[in-house]
């Protein structure tokens, strides 16, 4: 199937950049031996599954949709794909995505962008656009995304598939190219939310690999689905339903809520007051980490490096200058110029206060209410080229997103109906800290 479709004119999604099809039919045919020995078998036992390109996997180009990582092949697995493959997954290979995972749209990818199967003139979001695409296009029952300010929420919400973004600290970052390591998350596109919560229960947990990761027991999410959503106390953030709300994902929204109350839980309208700075504060934050993370690609060690350069410091210049892309390199001036002497206590540190508000909104939200329920997303997936000359309105796009991000809480995006051109919306269910039981008992409700 997907040597079929994946890369075929005209019908080209592209969600594929690279395929492991030894090491898939290895894994293959050791599930089948188990099988055959009436050995019981692993949760994930055959399941087809992919992998965003900025997660390596090991002798896979990782290239992080970008050219400067052309060639570089990691010596070893993230955690989280190390994980899958123990749970018995069969891992089908790499999948496009925004360089760096920049981008709200996959067309910042420099191996071309990824065409939204539920409407091939439209993007499938981004940045992580490959991994919802192909679980929306059925080449997996189940990918690998990141999250750094929405990247798998909202291309979730636009091929109308499931995305998880994790409390941060719950799933290992280790092996994951880093792009703003204080915001990055690990997570699963799925089918549906009960997938959805099979695939968190394999991945989420400690790793001594990762300081970040949190050594708090690891939930159980699967039986947390069990429970009835009756006596939930549902809040509903009226910053969410402003100006540039499409109507009819306001409309679906509304449907949803109204289902809530049926099943007896308790919409509370609430207000989370800094919403409004929370896409400025990410894209200071966003960048200034970027611009630090991404030095290690110096043409040194690995992938990209030019070869005529006479001096050391013309080879990391002319190597950088090929490799990056237009978006990587406009975030690498910003996050530069934000941490600079001068500008930092006007730019990177006042954003860091920001952030602290924006957490303690969802802190004081939640001493009332068990989840927060809203748009995804304020339009349905726009047509590919629409936002790409304008890098404000592309950023306005994550306005429903980055603040969870910012505050290191979990979330959902679950698909909740279309709009009449058949467009996917995606409604967001946001949870406490480690609290992805409830987030995910509240998505299979609205489902
Ligand atoms: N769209 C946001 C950005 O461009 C989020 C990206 C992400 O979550 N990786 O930074």
């Amino acid at each position: 199937r997907i040597a079929a479709d994946d890369g075929n004119e005209g019908k080209a999604i592209n969600s594929f950049l690279a395929l492991s099809k030894d090491r898939a039919l290895a894994q293959a045919a050791k599930i089948d031996a188990l099988a055959a020995k009436g050995k019981e078998l692993p949760a994930l036992a055959g399941v087809p599954v992919g992998i965003k390109d900025v997660l390596t996997m090991q002798g896979a180009p990782a290239t992080a949709g970008s050219l400067i990582l052309k060639g570089y092949l990691p010596p070893y697995d993230a955690t989280a794909v190390t994980k899958l493959e123990a749970a018995g997954a069969v891992l089908l290979g790499k999948l496009n995505c925004d360089e760096f995972a920049m981008g709200s749209s996959n067309e910042n990818s420099a191996y071309g962008p990824v065409l939204n199967p539920r409407a091939l003139d439209r993007v499938p979001g981004g940045s992580s656009g490959g991994s919802a695409a192909a679980v929306a296009a059925g080449f997996a029952v189940a990918t690998l995304g990141t999250d750094t300010g929405g990247s798998i929420r909202q291309p979730a919400a636009f091929c109308g598939v499931v995305g998880v973004l994790p409390t941060y600290g719950r799933v290992s970052r280790y092996g994951l190219i880093a792009f703003a390591s204080s915001l990055d998350r690990v997570g699963p596109f799925t089918n549906n939310v009960k997938d959805a919560a099979t695939v968190l229960q394999v991945l989420a947990g400690r790793d001594v690999m990762d300081e970040t990761s949190s050594d708090r027991p690891v939930g159980d999410y699967i039986g947390a689905l069990q429970k009835p959503v009756e006596g939930l106390r549902i809040g509903v953030p009226k910053e969410y339903f402003g100006e540039g709300l499409d109507p009819e994902i306001r409309a679906a929204i509304e449907r949803v809520l109204d289902g809530l109350k049926e099943e007896k839980c308790v919409i509370k309208p609430i207000s989370l007051p800094h919403t409004k700075y929370a896409i400025p504060t990410y894209y200071v934050l966003a960048t200034a980490e970027a611009s630090s993370n991404l030095s290690r690609f110096d043409g040194v060690r690995f992938g990209l490096r030019d070869a005529e350069a006479k001096t050391l410091s013309a080879m990391y210049r002319k190597t950088r200058d090929a490799g990056f892309g237009p978006e990587v390199k406009r975030r690498i001036l910003l996050g530069t110029y934000g941490l600079s002497a001068g500008y930092y206590d006007a730019y990177y540190k006042k954003a860091q206060q920001v952030r602290a508000l924006l957490t303690r909104d969802f802190l004081t939200a939640f001493n009332e209410v068990d989840v927060i329920v809203g748009p995804m997303t304020p339009t349905p997936a726009f047509k590919l080229g629409e936002k790409t000359d304008d890098p404000v309105a592309m950023y306005l796009a994550d306005i429903y997103s980055v603040a969870a991000s910012l505050a290191g809480i979990c979330g959902v995006s679950v698909p909740c109906g279309e709009t009449k051109d058949g467009l996917p919306i995606g409604v967001q269910v946001m949870g406490r800290h480690f609290d992805e039981g409830t987030m995910l008992r509240v998505g299979l409700a609205v489902e």
